[in-house]
């Protein structure tokens, strides 16, 4: 399938969310193709026009652009840049330069698979090869299977399956690309050129040496204790891993494989295990990426047909405040103001804002779920979709809807001393952890400039048990 090795020829590898030079499945097969690479980047103005593109992602993303073109420098090649549409600008791309190839490794998402048709139709009329790699995930859905041959619909038996797997090893970094100098490269992307304005969020660092380095601290620190501590939102004490994997600024088999060899050499049982953990949750992300893959109907759809329909509120004047981190529940508020300040929201916390959206509010997990996708780095579809629909009930291995988590207790668990609170909100960093974890008394303020709770606890845990016990009944009769 692949090109001769003893001709030259020219291979174009097209990045798209794998920013790096270091096992590079696809990078790494056009080197090995004894070719002249041509790695190019192309901008699309999709971004511009979906609801799901923000100023903090694209501030990233260009970051990792940066970095990947001067990686790519050191490995004998820079960064193409082109603007317009995957699919068009790579078929100009093939007639300037007669490349016989484009590499890539494959997207999981519907939207990312849609272009690759389109890529595969242009390269097919024009007579050269297109090739996808597999390189996101240590196993794409139709490897993880049940014992009938089908996808699974819950996570619990899926990840069995996928431990047992066998995974691959890291591949080699990139060398000796010979990216030819005649062709011709637009510059690397400004956040202007999405007409976008800048966030002023201040997210962790771009590019691939700034993630392996988070990738050791978390092996060395976080991770020995992840098992124990995890839920607790002040202070690092998860991988801070997720834009690295979105981006792919590092592969998926270099973290696996480090935290295997992290887990083998522990000390201790808790360290053990909590590599252990550390890894489900790497399994988490394909399964929710196998969701997407199998049904990609859950973008517009409850996973759940029984919840189809329910009565969702609209995006108004209480998503509003939501949105702004003035609900008047600290630890959603903090969440919120996490966000919007780095572009990341610790895991326990995003359960709990999602849960206060859907079960508080009422309000459709679409307009949260689309908040997000704009406002985090590590915005990825699959993940994001299972978040959501787990968070409101209506997903594959749902939370069941009566299991509604109270923020006060919430809190009170998680943020017993009112840390992580105070670090988001200025306003309460005076206000003692106890007070921070229980509802005030009607009237009662926390502080002055903060708001009172915009909704009782109860009464919203009691409508919304109305809400889906009413749809429900509806069910049956119908
Ligand atoms: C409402 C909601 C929305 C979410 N949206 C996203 C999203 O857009 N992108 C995203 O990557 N994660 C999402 N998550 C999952 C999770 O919150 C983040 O992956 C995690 O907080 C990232 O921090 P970390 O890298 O320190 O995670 P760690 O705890 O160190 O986990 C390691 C890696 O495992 C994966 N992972 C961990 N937990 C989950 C999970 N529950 N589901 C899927 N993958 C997981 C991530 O890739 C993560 O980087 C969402 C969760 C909820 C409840």
């Amino acid at each position: 399938m692949s090109p001769s090795s003893s001709v030259r020829v020219r291979v174009i590898h097209w990045f798209r969310r794998d920013f790096r030079i270091s096992d590079n499945t696809a990078l790494n097969a056009a080197c090995a193709a004894g070719a002249e690479v041509i790695p190019v980047y192309v901008q699309s103005s999709w971004h511009r026009h979906h609801r799901w593109t923000g100023s903090v992602r694209q501030e990233f993303l260009c970051g990792c652009l940066r970095s990947l073109d001067g990686n790519l420098r050191t490995a004998g090649g820079r960064l193409i840049v082109r603007r317009g549409q995957a699919d068009v600008e790579l078929g100009r791309l093939i007639q300037e330069t007669g490349a016989t190839a484009v590499y890539f490794n494959r997207d999981p998402d519907p939207f990312g698979k849609e272009m690759e048709g389109r890529v595969a139709r242009v390269c097919a009329e024009l007579g050269v090869e297109s090739l996808g790699f597999k390189d996101h995930f240590l196993h794409e859905f139709g490897e993880v299977r049940t014992g009938e041959g089908g996808p699974f619909r819950v996570y619990t038996p899926y990840g069995r399956v996928w431990r047992a797997l066998p995974k691959a090893l890291p591949g080699s970094v990139a060398v000796n690309l010979r990216t030819p100098a005649e062709v011709a490269s637009l510059p690397l992307p400004e956040l202007s050129s999405w007409g976008l304005a800048p966030s002023g969020a201040q997210p962790v660092e771009p590019g691939e040496r700034a993630a392996r380095e988070r990738l050791r601290h978390a092996l060395e620190g976080p991770l020995r204790s992840y098992g124990d501590d995890r839920n607790t939102p002040d202070g690092q004490s998860t991988s801070r891993l997720s834009q690295d994997l979105r981006f792919g600024l590092l592969s998926i088999r270099e973290i696996y494989n480090r935290a295997l060899a992290a887990r083998e050499g522990s000390q201790t049982k808790t360290q053990r295990d909590s590599y252990d953990k550390f890894i489900g949750e790497l399994a988490w992300r394909e399964f929710y990426g196998s969701i997407l893959a199998v049904w990609p109907e859950v973008l517009d759809l409850e996973f759940n047909p029984q919840w189809r329909g329910l009565p969702w509120g609209e995006a108004d004047e209480r998503f509003a405040r939501w949105t702004r981190g003035e609900t008047g529940f600290p630890i959603v508020d903090a969440g919120i103001r996490e966000l919007l300040a780095t572009g990341f929201m610790h895991n326990r916390v995003r359960m709990i804002v999602a849960m206060f959206l859907t079960k508080d509010l009422q309000i459709d997990w679409r307009h949260g779920e689309a908040w997000f996708m704009r406002h985090l780095v590590d915005a990825e579809i699959g993940s994001n979709n299972g978040g959501w629909q787990w968070s409101a009930g209506t997903g594959a291995d749902a939370a069941p809807y009566f299991r509604i988590q109270n923020p006060w207790t919430q809190t009170k668990r998680y943020d017993p001393d009112g840390a992580y609170i105070r670090r988001w909100i200025p306003e309460l960093k005076n206000v003692p952890g106890a007070v921070l974890a229980t509802e005030p008394s009607p009237g009662l303020r926390m502080a002055s400039k903060y708001p009172l709770p915009m909704v009782k606890h109860a009464e919203e845990r009691d409508r919304v048990l109305a809400m889906f016990a009413s749809h429900k009944e509806r069910m049956v009769l119908v």
